[in-house]
């Protein structure tokens, strides 16, 4: 492609929006343009670097077995109804965009297409025989997030590559999974990021096990914990550990004291002399369930800990029938001023018992508090807690005895860096950040069983199917290379995924002699397959050189002088490194470095 004839136009000045640097690049480097929050045009040459994605991303695929389709982006309500999922992803904070057509029928945008292919495996899926069997999209998706923000990172039109799998059982979805294990690490390898594999939660999607391809970056979002061995990463939201040991309490017998002005852990432990791990806190949460209840949740946990919110939600949605509801919407903090309490509360000195009279009796409101506590507590003797009394603490209490223990427990802590492994305690676990570009789930029969999707196995039984899903952020994934490789003068992109690997500079264009030389050299580029950009603008040379840098081609060819000599300048982008090269050569030289960086792994 020849500059002069693309719309293509840098900027010079960050763009006010833009807050992480890929963000800033893609603008300035005229990739992007954003038509309104969280929704991006893709200029041609971003297109191109999505096609790479997506070309790498499909050749991968298919490689695996998977075939590809294109579902539908409108999707009639009906589906999401069966499933369940309609109310948890159109209300409250839910992120589908939903719209009437004009037969007042609800219809909603994709945000994902479970429902979907589900539909469509129970129509045409009878027997084992057709088993396994796995579908994958490229497509645009459309989320309405809650904040949207990054550019493409966290967009609310954004292109995914999902697929679904089917099979007639665990095993055989388990060996899908692997598959997909295995090809995204290609993908992202090809790809040119730097990525790990960490332990996921499964989240509102459901099912069992599942695992995130995080790409590292200082700037993602996501925080990924991993021991030095290499035997574990998790992304904090399910990441388990082996919390600090607890100090021995000074207590020896239970006994009310008085602890005025110490509605903190810091000023109990101040006031007190005792570490926070003698001390039992509550944490108090509002759950909201499909059908407007609200549940009060009670949350005990060493007072040195903290509530890990998606292992809670998750906890809850366990419970989710005995508080009659099909799940568990979203929860917060309780606000103790919220129109639940039936009297003032005391704050900063909640003790685990505090009685459901503090309940207002309401339709919309669960009767009990729902008391959970978390493993730190179960072992903790003499403890500090609260009474339910303002400035007053309990001191040297136990459970059983002075306290009952809360009757569920379950690991509800957040593991932190700088604590031990489970699987090696001689094992400390270590932060890093991360951008989330991949997910890969066994969902099991979730969706199949909701919408009564079956198969017909060898002894004639109708089961339902069993379901595995396979995510891929292709926009994110673009952006996220970015992040992650970049200098002060621009992208620098893996010639795998660049828009073009080569641009032609023509330092004077009215110079015929140069001219000539780029644009035969052009010419013979594109008819041995490489991506060629040609700079035939009539601009100064620095400002060729810098829109070469920060569009970020990995490979600079200059026809200045040097042509008098039989030579141009063929320079690294990445490096910065120059070579003299020989004109009949460039092409062939070019091809060769080309092929060896994009030889599959
Ligand atoms: P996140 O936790 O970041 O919101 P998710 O868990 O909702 O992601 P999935 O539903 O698993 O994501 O979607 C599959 C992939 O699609 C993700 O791994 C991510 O790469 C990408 N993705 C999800 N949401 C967005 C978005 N709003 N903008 C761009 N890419 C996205
Ligand atoms: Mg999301």
């Amino acid at each position: 492609m020849r500059l002069s004839q693309m719309l293509w136009v840098t900027l010079r000045e960050d763009p006010a929006e833009a807050e992480l640097i890929s963000h800033k690049l893609l603008v300035r480097a005229g990739l992007i343009r954003r038509i309104a929050a969280g929704v991006y045009v893709y200029l041609p040459l971003m297109w191109r670097v999505l096609q790479k994605i997506s070309q790498i991303v499909r050749e991968e695929l298919n490689c695996s077995g998977a075939e590809e389709c294109l579902l539908t982006q409108l999707q009639p309500a009906e589906l999401w109804q069966e499933s369940g999922r309609w109310d948890t992803y159109t209300k409250a904070e839910g992120i589908m965009f939903a719209l009437t057509d004009r037969m007042e029928r609800p219809m909603g945008l994709g945000p994902t297409h479970e429902e979907v292919i589900t539909a469509i495996a129970r129509e045409m899926i009878r027997s084992y025989r057709q088993l396994p069997l796995h579908l994958y999209q490229i497509q645009t998706k459309f989320r309405d997030e809650i904040r949207p923000r990054f550019g493409l990172m966290r967009g609310r039109e954004f292109i995914m590559k999902d697929g679904y799998s089917f099979h007639v059982d665990g095993e055989s979805l388990k060996q899908t999974y692997g598959v997909m294990d295995r090809t995204y690490r290609r993908i992202f390898q090809r790809c040119g990021v730097e990525f790990c594999a960490v332990e996921a939660d499964s989240g509102a999607i459901g099912g069992s096990g599942s695992q995130e391809f995080m790409v590292l970056a200082a700037a993602g979002e996501d925080e990924v914990l991993f021991t030095g061995d290499g035997r574990y990463a998790a992304n904090v939201e399910k990441a388990v550990s082996m919390p600090p040991e607890a100090v021995p309490s000074r207590f020896a017998s239970a006994e009310k004291l008085s602890t005025p002005n110490t509605e903190t852990i810091d000023k109990t432990c101040a006031v007190l002399h005792i570490s926070p791990t003698q001390d039992v806190k509550q944490v108090l949460y509002e759950a909201y369930g499909d059908g407007g209840l609200l549940i009060l949740v009670l949350v005990s946990i060493r007072a040195d800990q903290s509530v890990n919110e998606v292992k809670l939600l998750n906890e809850l949605q366990r419970h989710s029938d005995s508080f009659g509801c099909k799940s568990i919407l979203r929860l917060n903090v309780a606000d103790a001023a919220g129109n639940w309490a039936a009297q003032p509360l005391p704050v900063g000195y909640i003790a685990p018992d505090l009685p459901d009279t503090y309940l207002k009796a309401s339709a919309n409101i669960y009767p009990h508090f729902f008391r959970l506590g978390d493993r730190t507590i179960t072992d903790l003797k003499n403890f500090v807690t609260g009474t339910n009394e303002p400035e007053t603490n309990w001191v040297g209490v136990n459970w059983g005895v002075d306290f009952q223990l809360p009757e569920h427990i379950a690991d509800l802590r957040v593991a932190q860096a700088g604590d031990r492994a489970i699987h090696d305690p001689s094992q400390v676990l270590a932060s890093a950040r991360g951008i989330e570009v991949g997910h890969i789930f066994q969902l099991g029969t979730k969706y199949s069983q909701a919408m009564n999707a079956t198969f017909t196995n060898e002894k004639g039984e109708e089961l339902p199917l069993v379901m595995g899903c396979y995510g891929l952020g292709v926009s994110r994934l673009a952006q996220a290379a970015v992040e992650q490789s970049h200098d002060q003068d621009g992208i620098i992109w893996h010639p795998a995924i660049a828009p073009y690997t080569v641009i032609i500079i023509i330092p004077n264009v009215t110079d015929s002699r140069q001219t000539e030389t780029a644009t035969q050299i052009y010419h013979q580029m594109q008819h041995s397959g490489i991506d060629v950009l040609l700079d035939d603008r009539d601009e100064r040379t620095g400002v060729k050189f810098k829109d070469a840098d920060l569009v970020g081609i990995p490979y600079r060819v200059v026809t200045g002088r040097s042509i008098g000599e039989g030579t141009v300048e063929v320079v690294e982008r990445a490096t910065k490194q120059a070579t003299m090269v020989p004109i009949t050569e460039v092409v062939t030289y070019l091809k060769g470095l080309l092929d060896r960086r994009l030889a599959r792994p």
